[in-house]
């Protein structure tokens, strides 16, 4: 019997030189044949963004070690099109270094790679892990959990496959954990905090800061799931409509089904 040698695409949004991204390629390599194609630059909270008014280049660092001076979205174009003849059996984006979760996904690069994969109708699964602040200015992740986590996660997946249309966003804790838990996306109860400065010219400048965590409880949220020492596993899909508002938008908009001139 033949054996099919499962085609993995890994992304990230830290950027290809990342110690996040080569925890997970190293990681999945025991589940099949890993390629990377990652942003040249660091390219977080970019979102789903996708590059159209410039030139995107591709280089090969290494064998199956790619880059694109693009976002995550771009990366996972290029690698479907011109890197792998076909579409990958599954496409992995991350570690992350910091959650994804609740109403930051909107803002991931991390997330969004894996979005593109879903849109695709590729099997895919976006990793983050927790930014523990040891001081002002040191930070540390733990990413052989993580990487764990998302080998568990991938194999699942290749055996079992996802509903179409679907992908898993995974958040892992630093240190040890107590396993799994398929959540919902949290709500944050969003406080934006936005700096005002002076450069050294005297020009007023603004800086987003991170601002205040005000989660909306709820007992199976990703928030509370990585709170309570688990791995947050949330099923997420790239439709984003509201299919509980349909009927009151019916209500909202009656009588007007007329043409608008
Ligand atoms: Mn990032």
């Amino acid at each position: 019997m033949a054996i099919v040698m499962r085609r993995i695409l890994v992304t990230n949004d830290d950027g290809v030189h990342a110690p996040g991204l080569a925890a997970l390629a190293e990681a999945l390599r025991s589940l099949g044949e890993v390629i990377v194609v990652a942003p040249h630059h660091e390219a977080s909270a970019v979102g789903h963004a996708l590059t159209l008014a410039r030139p995107l280049r591709l280089e090969e660092l290494r064998p199956n070690v790619y880059s694109v001076d693009g976002t995550p979205t771009d990366c996972v174009n290029i690698a479907v099109t011109h890197v792998l003849s076909a579409p990958p059996d599954l496409v992995v984006s991350g570690i992350n270094t910091g959650w994804n979760i609740g109403d930051d996904i909107t803002y991931s690069g991390t997330v969004s790679g894996a979005l593109e994969g879903a849109l695709l109708g590729i099997p895919s699964i976006a990793v983050s892990t927790e930014r523990k602040r040891r001081s002002e200015r040191v930070v540390e992740y733990d990413f052989p959990p993580a990487a764990l986590a998302a080998r568990v996660v991938a194999q699942a997946v290749l055996q079992r496959g996802l509903p179409r249309s679907t992908f898993l966003n995974v958040n892992v804790p630093f240190g040890p954990n107590k396993g799994l838990r398929v959540t919902v996306q949290g709500k944050r109860n969003h406080i934006t905090e936005v700096g005002e400065r002076h450069d050294p010219r005297g020009r007023r400048y603004f800086w987003i800061e991170e601002g205040q965590n005000d989660w909306e409880p709820h007992d199976r949220s990703d928030y509370q799931a990585v709170r309570d020492g688990f791995v947050s596993v949330t099923p997420l899909q790239p439709d984003l409509t509201a299919h509980d508002v349909l009927a009151y938008v019916d209500g909202l908009i009656i009588g007007t089904a007329e043409p608008i001139r």
